[in-house]
């Protein structure tokens, strides 16, 4: 069921969306090389607890998932695209990373993420990745207008991703955010523009696209939750919680 938020509703998720961006600001501040993705997740953590928030990972436990999470943050390195489990590892220089955040402030969830190469210059093929990445989400915002449909989101991503060559893996997309931290609808990350759910505001979705260099396709790793490239090519995310306004979209994870 999809739900809309009145303009309230919205006023109060607000929160929710600046914090999931100080945290993403803060995670990705302290992730150079020798850093531990361990030490990022107690980064993550310890914001949690100072802000009275709470983790929409910690527990989470979906069908497609081994065990409960257990960790706040998603820190997918090179090859991993999505839900990669926090371990330890100390971040190289030149690793491409991946931090997925979400959380709920006062009871409304936010859901971010951002791409970024640790502590040197990307490489020409992860800066056409991150960047393509960064322009289909910018492209699936600037399409989630009041009286279009849904579909005008997927394909403006879409485009953007097949304009630069990748193929769009439609296994995991974009999400309604509310209470929780998926919802109806869900937002794939290519489809026809005019069809699909009206968008009318108060919709508020988690527009996300994610890219590799190489397959479309997914493997899970051995943890049961770390998903990655099938040839091993690297991968980049970028994702904000978005509501649709009658104004236009308004970005809640807007980072500064
Ligand atoms: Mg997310």
């Amino acid at each position: 069921m999809i739900e809309l938020r009145t303009p309230d509703e919205i006023d109060r998720m607000r929160p929710a969306g600046a914090f999931v961006a100080s945290v993403l600001e803060a995670t990705r501040a302290a992730a150079a090389p020798g850093v531990d993705l361990l030490d990022l997740d107690a980064l993550a953590h310890d914001m949690i607890r100072e802000r009275g928030a709470e983790s929409s990972y910690l527990d989470y436990h979906p069908s497609f998932g081994a065990s409960p999470f257990g960790k706040v943050i998603c820190t997918s390195v090179n090859d991993a695209a999505l839900h990669g489990l926090p371990h330890r590892y100390r971040l190289r220089e030149g690793d491409l990373l991946s931090l997925d955040f979400a959380c709920a402030v006062d009871g409304w969830v936010a859901d971010s993420a951002v791409s970024f190469v640790v502590g040197a210059e990307p490489t020409p093929d992860d800066r056409r990745l991150i960047e393509t990445c960064e322009r289909a989400l910018e492209a699936g915002i600037a399409a989630a207008q009041p009286g279009g449909k849904l579909g005008d989101v997927s394909a403006a991503i879409g485009d953007v991703a097949r304009g630069a060559g990748f193929s769009v893996n439609l296994q995991f997309g974009g999400h309604g955010v509310g209470t929780t931290m998926h919802g109806d609808p869900h937002v794939p990350n290519d489809g026809r523009a005019g069809r699909g759910w009206p968008l009318r505001p108060g919709l508020v979705i988690a527009i996300e696209p994610w890219l590799m260099l190489g397959t479309d396709e997914i493997v899970t790793d051995a943890d049961g939750w770390t998903l990655r490239s099938a040839d091993g090519s690297r991968a980049a995310h970028a994702e904000h919680t978005v509501a649709v306004t009658a104004d236009g979209p308004l970005v809640l994870t807007a980072r500064g």
